[in-house]
């Protein structure tokens, strides 16, 4: 086994969820050339080989060397489905029976792979069926690359062009493993998306909507839903820690690159938040920040009151946005015959908490 020691699995690093940096000062304090990095994630990530053997660009003695003391655990893939529309949700099992759900949206031009950054979700919104459930753990890096992995394992490596924190749970409260995400999916050597590919979606914690600003330029969505704050503290109840006015002034600040625009996301719940006059409201909420609007119609679960509001409404209240001059589209529902729909991923959830954290995981 040459000069180094097997590590006891609990201690070896995943090597799918270290980033370039990672490996580099891995490598380094192996005596190896950080420069080795760029060749590991090439193999690892965008030809997707994990059979050290094939490896044969790099030397024997780090192919034995990372084999010993580094680790790469898969999801066990317990459910594939496909929709009627073509949509496909895999449910992946992780080693602590936890099961979070991805989702594929083929597109004309596209394909947008919606993945989870959480087991559940501690926010609660009272429209999701995430929320309903709890959070119960934080995904780690490696385990939202696998997401990836797998959807490119069924689908070729070419499918997705997009990807989106749209599935279970909420980006800005486990920033610490989504950011190191965020570099794999952007590295050329990595996964290569541009950031414009990638969407991170939040139900508007502040802290972390300026952290991940700083950090990277990809898209931000923001769950918006309501124009207005007694609203929003029902549908949203982070709203009560980030109310309207707080969460619009991290948007103004928000380090935009140009000639790109926040998605708002509203979900059209009858008789809550779709009249007329809502419609106007939002319009002044977003009057000086570079906005488009998505009107998500309600995709309903097991145990939702709410009712989804009718077209007609949906079509009235994008007409009054698109005169305002704000870019609005409705969002399909995709996939929602196998329950793959926004706010429709359930997973299984162990153990579920139901408290708002306030402080963004670092
Ligand atoms: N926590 C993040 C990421 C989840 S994204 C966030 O809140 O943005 C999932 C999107 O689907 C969010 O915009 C969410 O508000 C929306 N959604 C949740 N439940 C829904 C439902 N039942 N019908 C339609 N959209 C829903």
């Amino acid at each position: 086994m040459g000069d180094f020691l097997v590590v006891a699995p609990a201690e070896r690093p995943h090597l799918l969820g270290l980033g370039r940096q990672s490996l580099a000062k891995l490598l380094r304090t192996w005596g190896e050339s950080p420069f080795r990095a760029n060749q590991i994630l090439q193999w690892l990530h965008t030809r997707q080989v994990t059979d050290f053997a094939a490896m044969t660009d790099i030397s024997k003695t780090l192919r034995a060397r990372l084999a010993a003391e580094t680790r790469i655990d898969m999801p066990e893939i317990i459910a594939d489905q496909t929709a009627a529309d073509c949509t496909r949700k895999w449910l992946l099992r992780l080693p602590d029976g936890n099961a979070i759900e991805t989702v594929f949206i083929p597109g004309e031009d596209r394909g947008t792979l919606c993945i989870s950054s959480q087991v559940g979700c501690s926010l609660a919104c009272s429209f999701c069926a995430t929320g309903a459930q709890g959070l119960s753990r934080n995904l780690e890096t490696h385990e939202i690359i696998a997401q990836v992995r797998v959807a490119r394992d069924f689908l070729g490596l070419d499918a997705i062009t997009n990807i989106v924190f749209m599935g279970m749970g909420e980006p800005m409260l486990n920033l610490r493993e989504v950011l190191p995400a965020l570099d794999l999916l952007r590295d050329d050597y990595a996964y290569g998306f541009g950031a414009r590919r990638i969407t991170v979606s939040t139900a508007g914690v502040v802290p972390g909507m300026d952290r991940l600003g700083a950090e990277s330029p990809v898209n931000l969505a923001i769950s918006l839903h309501a124009s207005r704050d007694e609203i929003r503290d029902i549908l949203v109840p982070v709203n009560r820690h980030y109310p309207l006015a707080e969460l619009l002034a991290a948007c103004r600040r928000y380090p935009l690159p140009p000639r790109r625009r926040i998605t708002f996301e509203y979900v059209m719940l009858e008789g809550v938040n779709d009249a007329d006059s809502h419609a106007r409201e939002l319009l002044r909420l977003l009057r000086d920040i570079p906005a488009m609007v998505n009107l998500i119609p309600f995709n309903p679960f097991p145990g939702s009151d709410y009712k989804r509001s009718p077209q007609v409404r949906i079509d009235a209240f994008r007409d009054i946005i698109l005169r305002g001059n704000v870019m609005t589209v409705t969002r399909r529902p995709r996939g929602d015959d196998i329950a793959a729909a926004c706010g429709q991923l359930a997973g299984q959830v162990r153990a579920g908490r139901r408290s708002i954290p306030l402080a963004v995981h670092s």
